[in-house]
């Protein structure tokens, strides 16, 4: 695993944008993330794109997660997120961007055709990860045993706390969602993982510890031959 210590979080949005940058093509698949911490990355990557100095043309993407029982309108739904945060601000065909679509009324069958849809795009050439404070990677949260296919989780607690800022209470937070598993990230060819804030500082000693275990998912990070994790604060 690669560790690079940004000085701050614009640098660190900065380095992910350019990793992401460097793999653009026609016929690149990428591996999307949402969060507050990707946010940088993808505002950098609509201004270099307004800039005419990249282009998506081509480029599919496909995102790890959606809420359940949210639709793509909803103001926290992960479709919104990415459509305003980067998808409405390049030039990327949106019919080639993929987020599980979480009014699926059949929840089973939504994972195993996102899954059947990650088969057919063939591995992502950079898979993008935030970090949960306790560990998880997607929706992939600490468990006894995780899933290596696409599934329907129910959230933790401290995940639900978490992202309790987006909505108007607890609540309001969803308590289960669709996401890729631990199979399929695995599978990608790059994967960048950005943490920012010292409140990742554990999730983050942990998934570099040396130790694998289901109750920090993204230990299994380790196992994998070529991991970026950029942090804005020292381990
Ligand atoms: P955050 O979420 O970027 O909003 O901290 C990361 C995650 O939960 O994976």
């Amino acid at each position: 695993m690669k560790l690079v210590r940004a000085k701050d979080y614009q640098e660190l949005s900065r380095l992910a944008a350019e990793l992401i940058m460097a793999k653009l093509r026609p016929g690149a698949v990428l591996g999307l993330a949402t969060g507050s911490t990707p946010i940088g990355a993808y505002e950098y990557l609509s201004k270099k794109c307004k800039a005419g100095e990249i282009s998506f043309t081509g480029v599919k993407t496909i995102n790890l997660d959606e809420y359940m029982g949210l639709n793509a309108d909803a103001p926290q739904s992960y479709r919104r997120f990415m459509n305003e945060n980067l998808f409405n601000n390049v030039d990327i065909d949106k019919a080639q961007t993929f987020v599980p679509d979480g009014m699926a009324p059949d929840v089973n069958a939504e994972a195993a055709r996102y899954e059947a849809l990650y088969d057919s795009l063939g591995r992502a050439d950079l898979q993008l990860l935030g970090i949960g404070v306790n560990g998880h990677i997607g929706f992939n949260e600490p468990a006894e045993a995780l899933s290596l296919a696409t599934h329907a989780v129910t959230l933790t607690e401290s995940t639900r706390i978490a992202n309790s800022r987006d909505f108007n209470s607890l609540e309001e937070v969803p308590t289960h969602a669709i996401t890729l598993g631990m199979g399929a990230i695995m599978k990608a060819e790059k994967i960048v993982l950005i943490a920012s804030g010292e409140n990742k500082r554990n999730a983050i000693q942990k998934t570099v510890s040396g130790r694998i275990s289901c109750a920090v998912p993204a230990s299994f990070l380790q196992l994998h031959p070529d991991v970026t994790i950029i942090t804005d604060f020292d381990l």
